[in-house]
C-alpha cells in the first residue's frame, strides 16, 4: 500500500509520512501543528514581514536618537568652552550619554533591519538609561520632570516590546 488515509480529515497521504498535513499523527494519534500553521509562522518569520509596531520603535529610536545627539553635541561644546580642565564626572556623565546614544541607535537600525543584535543594543541601551535615570534622580532630585519621565518610560517599554510582543520579529 503506497498511501494512508487521515481517520481525522481523510486526507490521502504518502505511506511515508508520520503526520497528516492537518497536524494528527499517525504514529501516535496526537494532534500537532498543522502544515497551514508551519508555512504561516515560517512566513512570519520572514525578513519583510516586520511587525508594524516594530517599524515605529525603530523610527522612533533614530528621531529621539537624532534629538538627543544634537543636545549632546551642544553639551559638549558648552562643557569645552567653561575651561580647559573638565572634571572626571563631567566626563563620565559625558561618557554614559554617549554610549546610550550610540546604543540607541543602533538598536533603531538593528528593529528595522530584525537583527539578533537590534534586540541585544535594545536591552543594552534600555538598562543603561534606566540606571543612568535612576543615579540622576538619586543625585539630584529636584530636576524629577519630562526627562525622567522620558528616561523611565521609552526604556520600560522598549524592555516590554522587543522581549514579549517582537521577539520572534528578530530573524537572526
Ligand atoms: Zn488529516
Amino acid at each position: 500500500m503506497a498511501s494512508k488515509r487521515c481517520p481525522a480529515c481523510k486526507l490521502v497521504n504518502p505511506a511515508s509520512s508520520e503526520r497528516c498535513d492537518c497536524g494528527r499523527s499517525f504514529v501516535d494519534g496526537s494532534m500537532g501543528t498543522s502544515l497551514d500553521d508551519r508555512i504561516a509562522s515560517r512566513q512570519a518569520n520572514r525578513v519583510g514581514e516586520r511587525p508594524a509596531g516594530l517599524t515605529a520603535l525603530g523610527l522612533l529610536n533614530l528621531i529621539f536618537g537624532g534629538l538627543a545627539g544634537i543636545y549632546f553635541l551642544i553639551l559638549t561644546s558648552q562643557v569645552s568652552s567653561a575651561g580647559p580642565a573638565i572634571p572626571g564626572f563631567v566626563l563620565t556623565i559625558l561618557g554614559v550619554m554617549a554610549v546610550t546614544l550610540i546604543l540607541l541607535i543602533a538598536a533603531g537600525i538593528g528593529y528595522l533591519a530584525q537583527k539578533g543584535w537590534g534586540r541585544v543594543c535594545g536591552n543594552a541601551y534600555a538598562v543603561m538609561s534606566l540606571l543612568s535615570t535612576l543615579v540622576w534622580v538619586l543625585m539630584v532630585p529636584v530636576l524629577i520632570g519630562w526627562t525622567t519621565i522620558l528616561g523611565t518610560v521609552y526604556p520600560v517599554t522598549t524592555l516590554v516590546l522587543i522581549n514579549t510582543r517582537f521577539k520572534d520579529a528578530f530573524v537572526d
